[in-house]
């Protein structure tokens, strides 16, 4: 299916490894020309490399930076023509306990994965609409909809942009004028997010990593943990030319593991 996108511009942020980097790689595949950003220069420039070699027909520019900040957000806008497809990512919070979250963890918290995304989409959405086509993903998580006791912190921030995002994707200024807002819910995938996480298990309980990847995977539907590029192809259709009619909505990838009927 040809997604109907090549020559648009995409802004994927914090695309240099994960996720991220899955939805980069599925829209130049696609044809979009992209501007990637990271806060590390070396590992960004790597990705650039690998996605230049995907498709020799788009521009691919890369802005390092920390996209929670707003010098971060003004650099990253500056190096694009115009949005036309916003992929809105950052790293979670940390895991924990919220007796011991002062108001500067939650401030960060909300930085990241509320405001940020928040402020992208009021720089970007209007001027999409007066071009009639705008696409907006937001990379959020699972637990919105199956919180995480030790990640209250991610639970509690990207709720808040749901909630947010459920009452902006429905302006008729912005659904009417083909501009569409939706948000990804990764479960589990394969990333240094999760490797990390599973490092962490494993000095508590003393299991090894190996063990406890092999007993996560046992515990989802598909027997198995996700891939950036599955990530990656569903956000290409959500950005795609045929997806107008898809807005507002919270779309969960976790090889089933959420066990309700909805
Ligand atoms: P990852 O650690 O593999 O990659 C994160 C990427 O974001 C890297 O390129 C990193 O350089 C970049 N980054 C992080 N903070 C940034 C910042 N402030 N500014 C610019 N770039 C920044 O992580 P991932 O697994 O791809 O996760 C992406 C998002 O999805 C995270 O918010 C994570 O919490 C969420 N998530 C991931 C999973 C999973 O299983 N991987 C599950 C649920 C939610």
């Amino acid at each position: 299916m040809d997604l109907g996108i090549a020559g648009r511009w995409a802004l994927v942020c914090a695309a240099s490894k994960g996720l991220g980097k899955g939805c980069a790689r599925a829209l130049v595949s696609e044809g979009v020309n992209v501007v990637i950003t990271a806060r590390g220069a070396e590992a960004l420039e790597a990705t650039v490399a690998e996605l230049r070699v995907l498709n020799t027909g788009v521009q691919v520019r890369s802005v390092t930076g920390d996209i929670t900040t707003p010098e971060g957000r003004a650099a990253a806008l500056a190096a694009m023509p115009q949005v036309d497809i916003l992929i809105n990512n950052a790293g979670g919070p940390p895991p924990g306990d919220f007796r011991d979250w002062d108001r500067a963890a939650w401030i960060a918290a909300l930085d990241a994965n509320m405001l940020t995304p928040i402020e992208l989409m009021k720089a970007t959405v209007d001027a999409m609409a007066e071009r009639g086509f705008g696409r907006v993903v937001n990379i959020t998580s699972g637990a919105v909809k199956a919180p995480i006791d030790i990640l209250g912190l991610s639970n509690g921030a990207r709720s808040g942009l749901t909630g947010f995002v459920a009452g902006l994707a429905r302006q008729p200024k912005l659904a009417g004028r083909n501009v569409t807002i939706n948000n990804l819910l990764p479960g589990a995938f394969d990333t240094d997010r999760l490797r990390k996480t599973m490092q962490g298990a494993a000095q508590k309980t003393g299991q090894t990593i190996e063990a406890l990847t092999a007993a996560r995977a046992k515990s989802i539907p598909a027997q198995r943990v996700g891939h950036a590029d599955e990530f990656g192809a569903l956000c290409a259709f959500v950005c795609s030319a045929h997806a107008g009619y898809l807005t507002g909505q919270n779309i969960l990838l976790d090889g089933g593991n959420f066990p309700g009927t909805f």
